[in-house]
This record gives C-alpha cells, sequence and structure tokens, in this order.
C-alpha cells in the first residue's frame, strides 16, 4: 500500500464541562479533560485518536498527556501505519508509564490504516458482532436521585444498571435498594473500585443478600494488587468477579488467570492500548474468563474505538460504554450510532468512522 506514510500530527487539548461531576470511590471529576491526536498520512487520509486520561487510575492527566504526544511528534512523522504495531511496541517501549498517550497515538494510526483499506475497524478486527448493548452507571447520588435516575433508564429501554460502590456500607445498600425500586427488572452490576478489603467486600455481599439484592457482576473489590484478597472474595461467593485496575497489561491478565481471583476481566482501552487489549482479550478468552469492556471519561471518538474492538472482536458479554456527553457537546460527529441502550455498527464508514464537528 502506497502513501501510507505519516506526513503531520497534530495535538490538541479536548476540554467539555460534564453536566453533572462524576464520583468514584477515588476523586470526583467535573471535566472532560482529555486530548486528540490527529495523523495525515501522504494519501491525505487523516486518522484521529483519543486519550481519556484519569490520575487515580492511570497516573496521566491532561498536562502530561499532551506532553507525551508533543514529544512523540518528531517520532512519529514519517513512520508508516501499515506497521502501527511495530510503531506502538517502539512507544511502549519508552512511554512505558503513558498508556493513555499511546493509546490516542495507536487509535489514530489503526484508523488512519483502515480508512487507507477502506473497511470498518470492526471488519477489521474480524467483525463478530454488528451492534452491542450497553449498561449506564449510576454515579454515588442519595437514594432519592438514584430510584429517579433508575426509572428515567428503565424507561429509556436500559436492562442493566450499574453503580459504584465501596464508600459506605449503609448508604450502598440504601441506594441499591432505591435502584431496585425504580428499575426492579434491571439487572444490577457493582463497582467498588478497589473500595474494600477481602473480608469487607465479602460481608458487603452477605448483606446485600439479606436484602434480596445478587449482583449479576461485582468489579475490582479490593485494591488492585491484592489479588488474595480478589480471590478470598471469589472463594466466599458465587456473584462473578470482575478485575479491572487490577489489569493494565497481558502480564496483569496472566497474573489474574494464575491467581485464580476472577470470573471476568474489564478491558478498556485506556489502560492498556489497543494492541495490547487483543492480547488482554486473547489470555482470558483461552482461561475461560469472560470478557467486558469499559471506559473512562470519553468522547464518542474513544467510546466508538472501543465499541469497534469489542463488536469485531465478539464474546463481550458485559459492555460498560455509557456515554457521558449529550450529542450537543460531542466534539465530534458519525462512528458508532447510538440509540439508548445501543451501538450499531452496520453504517459502513471505514475506520472509526468518527469526523470532527
Ligand atoms: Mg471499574
Amino acid at each position: 500500500m502506497k502513501g501510507t506514510r505519516i506526513k503531520s500530527v497534530t495535538v490538541e487539548p479536548v476540554n467539555i464541562p460534564l453536566h453533572e461531576p462524576f464520583t468514584i470511590a477515588i476523586g470526583t471529576k467535573y471535566n472532560i479533560e482529555n486530548a486528540f491526536v490527529t495523523i495525515r498520512l501522504e494519501n491525505g487520509i487523516e486518522g484521529i485518536g483519543e486519550a481519556a486520561p484519569l490520575e487515580p487510575i492511570n497516573g496521566e492527566n491532561q498536562a502530561t498527556v499532551l506532553a507525551t504526544l508533543n514529544s512523540c511528534r518528531e517520532f512519529l512523522t514519517g513512520q508508516d501505519v501499515v506497521h502501527y504495531r511495530q510503531v506502538s511496541k517502539h512507544l511502549k517501549s519508552v512511554f512505558w508509564a503513558q498508556v493513555t498517550a499511546r493509546c490516542a497515538i495507536e487509535m489514530a494510526m489503526i484508523d488512519a490504516f483502515t480508512r487507507s483499506l477502506g473497511i470498518p475497524l470492526y471488519r477489521f478486527l474480524g467483525g463478530a458482532e454488528e451492534s452491542l448493548e450497553t449498561d449506564y452507571t449510576i454515579d454515588i447520588v442519595p437514594p432519592d436521585t438514584a430510584r429517579s435516575n433508575a426509572i428515567k433508564l428503565k424507561n429509556k429501554g436500559y436492562r442493566t444498571i450499574k453503580t459504584k460502590v465501596g464508600k459506605n456500607l449503609v448508604n450502598d445498600i440504601d441506594r441499591l435498594l432505591a435502584i431496585r425500586e425504580g428499575a426492579p427488572d434491571c439487572m444490577l452490576m457493582l463497582d467498588a473500585n478497589q473500595g474494600y478489603t477481602g473480608p469487607q467486600a465479602v460481608h458487603f455481599l452477605n448483606e446485600l443478600e439479606k436484602n434480596n439484592i445478587r449482583p449479576e457482576i461485582f468489579e475490582q473489590p479490593v485494591a488492585k494488587h491484592d489479588l488474595a484478597g480478589m480471590r478470598f472474595v471469589k472463594e466466599h461467593t458465587s456473584v462473578p468477579i470482575a478485575a479491572d485496575e487490577s489489569v493494565f497489561t497481558s502480564a496483569d491478565a496472566i497474573r489474574v488467570v494464575r491467581e485464580g481471583c476472577a470470573d471476568f476481566i474489564n478491558i478498556k482501552l485506556m489502560k492498556s492500548g489497543i494492541v495490547e487489549a487483543f492480547d488482554i482479550a486473547a489470555i482470558a478468552r483461552s482461561a475461560n474468563i469472560g470478557l467486558m469492556i469499559g471506559c473512562m471519561l470519553e468522547t464518542k471518538l474513544a467510546l466508538s474505538c472501543s465499541v469497534h474492538f469489542a463488536a469485531g472482536l465478539g464474546g463481550f458479554r458485559f459492555v460498560d460504554l455509557d456515554p457521558h456527553l449529550s450529542p450537543d457537546q460531542e466534539p465530534v460527529t458519525g462512528g458508532a450510532a447510538f440509540t439508548d441502550p445501543m451501538y450499531q455498527l452496520n453504517a459502513g464508514l471505514p475506520g472509526i468512522g468518527v469526523v470532527r464537528k
């Protein structure tokens, strides 16, 4: 293929205020503070990538991402996107701690490559599925808000509601009861974001059982490096346990498999990058560990890339790709078409299919 060398690289910040602050067990976000990287090939085709850093998760923020992306510009210029795996490997060897910045570069390269091939990204990845149904997350909010949000979500067609737990046992249970009252038929997913110790997590699940609440999945009950604690939880419940913050790399996935501490691995492109996510998915599949896909605070660009990834590979049992921005706030259009709660990828647009507004 000719003309697939990178001619220019543009880096820009993406700042969008959130309608509602987003609170998890380890902090609150008021704005999306991401970055876009656009690469232009010799053939005139452009590819766009997004970095969505979240300090407590991956140790990066917008300032470090912009600095990393800018310091990669000279290296990237002249590289051929056909060799995106080699470029990715090289960048990992240098910027091993800047995974969201590397993810943005991989996204832009793979977008430009598949646009040059003229095929949608999910087809390039295998085209296993053309649609995905996502859950929606209710944040750590008072029970009345949780109940009314649950009713709204149920009426929009959501069948799975996720909520964050791990800050306060009584408040967590009150919120879950309110969600169930608002949407009694919806399945529940819980995410403790490392908030408990092993015994606390088991106590929490026992208290839920007393209230007849059985989640479909319980994500990251304990600290990310406490795989023994995670195994303790798994051994004391029949609720499936998902490793999220515990798995950033394929080596992490191997450790989770060896430890036998999780039933699912939550893959997020912003934790591993795209190329490494292929390996994590393969490891999970080989070990009979279920697949989940999640996201950070991302625009439609990175979300669409995750939809292509999960639909292309197929077999993702849990999809947690709920958008945080309304369409008018989005800096891009196109990509995966979204109508609550479904993503559709059959428009046939090449690459990720996203264009700047
Ligand atoms: Mg999580």
